[in-house]
């Protein structure tokens, strides 16, 4: 085996190398776009299922306002609705 043929060989290996390196860059890259995305399907869903469990409290008759929480209601709120509605969603069904 010549030099030059040693070097081809190098070369070539050197050459598939770089292939599979950016074969695993562009996977890499959809690992980190889909993991982004599963991320943030996860937040939304905690968010929404918080707000969801204190919408239905306050439907049933809780405060959900730090001064009241968990007591029974005679009426609306202002702390608790404000709180539902600063979550920016719509107010309760009894409104
Ligand atoms: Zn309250």
């Amino acid at each position: 085996m010549t030099l030059y043929d040693d070097i081809s060989l190098v070369y070539e290996q050197l050459q598939k190398l770089l292939s599979e390196a950016a074969e695993l860059r562009e996977h890499v890259g959809e690992l980190e776009r889909y993991n982004a995305y599963l991320q943030q399907k996860l937040l939304d869903e905690q968010q929404g299922s918080g707000f969801e469990a204190l919408n239905s409290l306050y439907n049933e008759g809780y405060h959900i306002c730090h001064a009241h929480f968990g007591h029974q209601r005679e009426e609306d709120c202002l702390f608790c609705l404000s709180l539902l509605f600063h979550e920016g969603r719509s107010l309760p069904e009894d409104l």
